[in-house]
């Protein structure tokens, strides 16, 4: 007997609701894969975005530095004794610490107020280099600095960096030392303190702190005033301004000090010099 299978109208049923999950999970599976492929495509986009800053910072590192490891001894005018005296000892405190965002940290950093009033931000670093006679300057202001330094040895001057960055540990040494010197002279302590005010900064409002400020004498010491003539009609071009001129005294705080350079950048430093203005008042306009 041939037995007729009768289906059960649930069966179909069933059937139906199995069809309907495949089609929902075979569109949950389309949604994923798209999801998952628009998120690696910015992950990527992201991570070319950083490794363009990333480049950027190296190449123009790079280039700042090759000038550099030739021309180093320049500055110092004296000659390598090895090749440990070429190498440019770049110091990188925390530079991992805002890769992204170096050129705007630059910008504010060449612009960055540092007086009496206005002491240095906490947890200020900078990327140094050392000169061949010891002394170390921000690396940022390095080419500019040789350039400038180029241009006067072209017309007979010859310029040296006598004091450049100086630690905040440095300043309060330097600073404890004239005190010392004072009390050794007789002077009560809040005396030689009250003395010492007139040589040194405070610790913690010296531009030397910066790393992008030096002070720049003659290489024989004698011609002092042949390069304080020459730096001041051309240091600006260079990004340079005399940051403490005479006749300024009231609002810089310092006395005049036709050797102290304080780099600013060149759009700034033409402007300062221009309307023979100080920082102080470039920065309150
Ligand atoms: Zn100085």
């Amino acid at each position: 007997m041939k037995r007729t299978r009768k289906r059960n109208p649930l069966a179909w049923f069933f059937y139906l609701i199995i069809f309907l999950l495949i089609l929902i999970l075979i569109e949950l599976v389309i949604l994923c894969v798209t999801i998952v492929r628009r998120g690696s495509s910015q992950g990527a986009q992201m991570s070319q975005t950083v490794q363009s800053a990333d480049a950027g910072q190296h190449s123009s590192m790079a280039s700042a530095d090759d000038p550099q490891q030739m021309t180093q001894t320049e500055i110092a005018g004296q000659a390598p004794q090895t090749e440990t005296d070429l190498m440019q000892t770049a110091i990188t405190e925390e530079a991992t610490e805002a890769q992204t965002a170096a050129p705007q940290a630059n910008t504010d950093l060449l612009l960055i107020l540092v007086n009496a009033s206005h002491p240095l931000p906490d947890n200020y670093t900078v990327d140094l280099v050392q000169l061949a006679n010891g002394k170390q300057i921000a690396s940022l202001i390095y080419p500019d600095l040789q350039r400038m330094f180029d241009a006067a040895r072209a017309q007979g001057i010859y310029p040296t960096v006598t004091e450049g960055y100086r630690t905040h540990e440095d300043q309060i040494a330097m600073m404890q030392n004239y005190i010392n010197r004072y009390i050794a002279e007789g002077y009560s302590e809040s005396d030689a303190q009250q003395m010492a005010l007139d040589y040194v900064a405070v610790p913690g409002t010296s531009e030397h702190e910066l790393g992008i400020a030096a002070d720049i004498n003659s290489q024989d010491g004698n011609t002092d005033w042949n390069v304080y003539a020459w730096l001041k009609d051309n240091a600006h071009n260079y990004g340079f301004i005399l940051r403490y001129p005479e006749g300024k005294e009231d609002i810089t705080g310092i006395d005049y000090e036709p050797w102290h350079y304080r780099y600013v950048g060149e759009e700034a430093a033409r402007e300062i010099y221009e309307r023979q203005i100080t920082l102080e008042e470039y920065l309150m306009q």
